[in-house]
């Protein structure tokens, strides 16, 4: 793989590390995520999430020649075609959304990959009400995506500005320890899910700290 440590832009080659390693990350943590969703929900949160996976995983080698916007969209619509809860569907949403960039395109700068993490937020937005505060894995994609932004609007590289989405999302999730669910099945259990980090919202962070190792240390190569 050459690395162009000029370009600092990524391509299908980082986003497949990107994918699989934040698919690795899930793949350690699911007992904890059937853990939180047991007492938030129904239990079923980790096995989804490893469903989900295994679709993450599945990306195409680097011959193809689909554009980011096609691998993402395909990707995301793997995530959604999983069986299980409602976060296979958002999350599958996120991803697709991720998609909606300009066609054609091959690789992304740090702006490129801000625009498309807040497609996909945008995207999952207008599937659920819920906002940071509600206790839902929004608590932690919201700040992971406007860490990428803000990074990006601050001239940082790529790995940089997944070092602070990680970081944005790991914080995210941990403050939904202490709210009360107002969203999903924990909905109805109110106050009994005070004191516990929401199961999605935990997937996320992992997510992005997958996202972030994937991507390896320092320089970032060209797809
Ligand atoms: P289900 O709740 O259908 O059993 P999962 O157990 O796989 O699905 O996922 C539960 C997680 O999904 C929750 O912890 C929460 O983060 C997220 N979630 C569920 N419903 C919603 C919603 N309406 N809006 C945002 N996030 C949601
Ligand atoms: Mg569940």
């Amino acid at each position: 793989m050459m690395i162009e440590t000029m370009t600092g832009n990524i391509g299908k080659t980082e986003f497949a590390q990107m994918f699989t390693q934040a698919a690795a990350c899930i793949r350690s943590e699911h007992q904890r995520l059937t853990e939180l969703d047991s007492i938030g929900g129904d239990g079923d949160h980790g096995t989804t999430m490893l469903r989900a996976a295994e679709q993450m995983e599945d990306w195409p080698d680097g011959s193809s020649t689909q554009s980011l916007g096609d691998l993402l969209k395909a990707a995301g619509w793997r995530v959604l075609g999983v069986d299980g809860g409602a976060s296979s569907g958002l999350l599958g949403t996120f991803f697709a959304g991720m998609g909606d960039i300009e066609l054609g395109q091959h690789t992304m700068n740090c702006s490129q990959l801000a625009q498309s993490l807040q497609a996909g937020l945008r995207a999952v937005s207008r599937q659920t009400k819920a906002r940071p505060g509600d206790k839902t894995m929004m608590d932690a994609l919201t700040p992971a995506v406007d860490a990428v932004s803000a990074a990006a609007g601050a001239g940082k590289t790529i790995p940089e500005a997944l070092d602070d989405a990680a970081l944005a999302a790991k914080l995210g999730a941990e403050s939904t320890r202490n709210l009360v669910a107002r969203y999903g099945r924990a909905r109805s259990l109110g106050e009994r899910t005070r004191g516990h980090p929401d199961a999605g919202a935990t997937t996320i962070a992992l997510i992005f700290r997958g996202f972030r190792e994937g991507l390896g240390e320092g320089s970032v190569s060209h797809g």
